[in-house]
């Protein structure tokens, strides 16, 4: 009893929480809407009741001028109802369009605001699929109850009444199907529940899967995966159609059971008022005007029965959506976090330790008391096998992440204590596989720098070695570039990156150098332009070149989530023992990287747009 209490208490909250945050801005339009429902319901009642006046008046005492009168009167009321029908319709889905928006709009504000941990627990594609799927469902759900509650429930209420007026007795008889209705679609409504549930996972799978496919067509292809792929989008396709099927057949459930119980109390009621005209002399109208209005509350009353299930499948994706939005956001500033102020630009880690939230050994941290300085103006080289630390050690400079443990400083100004924005805007990013968003080659220099002009745009695409290749394409700056950048070179996209880097100007400079190699003259280009930004910036860069290393001012190699050695270059040969002569003897033996076994395993990227395209 208890449980069930619960369930619909939670039920009411969501719908009341979808009310709450979407009626708003919309009262006039409802009330419109609202207006018109009623007039449509009050419209099929007075089909109802007129057909007394028909029967009795027209057809058995054959008065014609009532005749013309009702034709008139039937005429006029079907133009309202129209014309009510008309408007209602428009104003309930401009409503619905605009929840819609709403709802995207929300969900997308809310979820770049997400720690980089959830999109690390949830799969990207997957989530897109499933929101995608919610708001399209959350779509209706208001329309629907004020649809069905107005229009459908207000007729069955005013075409109850005119049944009512004509023959209570045979109005209270016809009632007895409705408490078998409810119970029984109270527990269809369970089972729509768990499915629809089930449908929205599975339809974002098959989404996901292609997405992920298209992304990674690359390495599909090269592993030719193509048939491994299909399989499974096959299975989770069929998965869905099943489930989807399953839903139909439950929703449609409820018809045959109201077109059975229906079809009792229309006999019943056919035998009962023709007895009644014929054998106890009723009036033959008021039996016209019962049987009209039982047969037209029959539709509006087979949609209210419905509503119960409709509703839960849109219930399912309302509570899916408030998921995703009542994810706290767990990094906020501090309530008196000041921007940073950067004088020279040193930064230090002082007895840093970290771990992962979920990481599958929680003792170990991934960042153990870890200590260093990148001196303001200087590279700083980070070196060390995979998995050593690197990339986290940038996560927690970026305050991706809060240490457990130790602090971080910029200038002296722990970085905990300083606005999150404000720290990124000082800090710029090179990341290993340059991303470039949907746009042109111009609005994605310009995320860096939104208020950047154009001189300022072209002066960082020319000191990143990127002007003479932006102008050789199609439309120049306006040239788009496609989610993974695929009409440009991998040389070329780290280039564009290094120029957002130069747009952004920002003081500190973190780098993650690419570890697949380019040729010969895309490899020169981009060391070219990458000493142009690190000059007299602080830089810390994650290094797998020999170059970037001998030309670093401080080196430290990180293993285990600690500095295992530090010097310059010249130091740490000098020194015959440690991490680092290891790695500068597999370097000088021709393995062209620094990364843990002395290779990379990621495929190198495409250094030339293909003319011949084998599939
Ligand atoms: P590097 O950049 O030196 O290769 P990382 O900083 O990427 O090293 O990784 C250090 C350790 O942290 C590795 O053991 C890695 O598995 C783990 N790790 C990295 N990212 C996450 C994450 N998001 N969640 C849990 N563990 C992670």
């Amino acid at each position: 009893m208890l449980k069930k209490y619960i369930r619909s208490s939670d039920t009411l909250s969501i719908i009341s929480r979808v009310a709450k945050e979407n009626a708003k801005g919309h009262i006039s339009g409802y009330i419109l809407a609202g207006v018109c429902l009623i007039i449509v319901a009050t419209t099929t009642a007075f089909s109802a009741w007129i057909m007394q006046i028909l029967v009795d008046d027209v057809f058995v005492n054959h008065n014609l001028k009532t005749a013309y009168i009702i034709s008139g009167s039937v005429f006029a009321v079907y133009l309202i109802k129209g014309a009510a029908t008309y408007i209602q319709d428009v104003q309930l889905n401009k409503i619905a369009n605009n929840i819609v928006a709403r709802y995207q709009t929300r969900l997308f504000d809310h979820l770049i605001r997400l720690g980089l941990s959830y999109f690390h627990k949830t799969r990207s594609a997957y989530l897109v699929g499933q929101i995608n799927q919610n708001i399209a469902g959350v779509r209706n759900l208001l329309n629907m109850l004020i649809t069905v509650v107005l229009r459908d429930l207000l007729s069955v209420i005013a075409l109850l009444a005119v049944m009512i007026y004509r023959d209570p007795i045979l109005s209270a008889m016809s009632l007895l199907i409705a408490p078998p209705i409810i119970v029984l679609v109270a527990r269809f409504k369970r089972r729509v529940k768990r499915i629809a549930r089930q449908g929205v996972d599975l339809n974002s799978r098959v989404a996901s899967s292609m997405q992920e496919a298209t992304q990674g067509i690359r390495i599909v292809k090269a592993f030719t995966m193509e048939s491994q792929l299909s399989e499974k989008v096959r299975n989770l396709a069929a998965a869905a159609e099943e489930r989807a099927n399953k839903m139909a057949r439950i929703t449609a459930r409820t018809s045959p059971l109201m077109e059975t119980l229906g079809g009792v109390a229309v006999a019943g009621v056919v035998a009962y008022s023709s007895y009644n005209v014929i054998v106890l002399g009723g009036s033959p109208g008021d039996m016209m005007s019962f049987l009209t209005a039982m047969l037209l509350a029959y539709e509006p009353a087979k949609r209210l029965a419905k509503l119960n299930v409709n509703l839960e499948r849109s219930l399912v994706d309302a509570r899916m959506i408030y998921e995703v939005l009542d994810t706290p956001v767990h990094q906020r500033d501090k309530p008196d976090a000041q921007p940073l102020n950067i004088d020279a630009g040193e930064v230090v880690f002082d007895d840093v330790s970290f771990f992962y939230d979920g990481s599958s050994d929680e003792t170990e941290p991934v960042i153990k008391e870890l200590s260093f300085i990148a001196h303001a103006g200087k590279t700083t080289a980070l070196v060390g096998p995979s998995g050593g630390g690197k990339s986290t050690i940038f996560s927690l400079l970026q305050r991706f992440y809060n240490p457990e443990i130790g602090t971080i400083k910029i200038d002296g100004q722990d970085i905990g204590d300083i606005k999150i924005a404000s720290l990124r805007s000082k800090i710029a990013y090179v990341s290993q596989q340059p991303f470039l968003f949907e746009g042109t080659i111009a609005d994605n220099l310009k995320y860096a720098r939104p208020e950047a002009t154009q001189d300022e745009v072209i002066h960082a695409a020319k000191l990143a070695q990127a002007h003479d290749f932006i102008v050789a394409t199609p439309q120049g700056y306006d040239c788009p570039v496609g989610e993974n950048g695929v009409t440009l070179s991998g040389g070329q996209r780290q280039r564009l990156s290094i120029a957002r880097a130069l747009l952004r100007n920002a003081p500190i400079l973190l780098l993650d150098e690419a570890t697949s190699a380019l040729d010969n003259e895309s490899e020169a280009l981009v060391q070219s332009a990458l000493e142009t930004v690190m000059k007299d910036r602080t830089t810390i860069v994650i290094a797998h070149r020999l170059s970037t290393i001998s030309n670093a001012d401080t080196i430290y190699v990180i293993n285990d989530g600690q500095v295992v050695d530090s010097g310059t270059h010249s130091d740490l040969i000098d020194r015959d023992s440690g991490i680092y002569a290891y790695y500068n003897s597999l370097q000088a033996t021709g393995v062209p990287d620094l990364q843990k076994n002395g290779a990379s395993t990621d495929p190198a990227p495409d250094t030339s747009t293909k003319q011949h395209e084998n599939t």
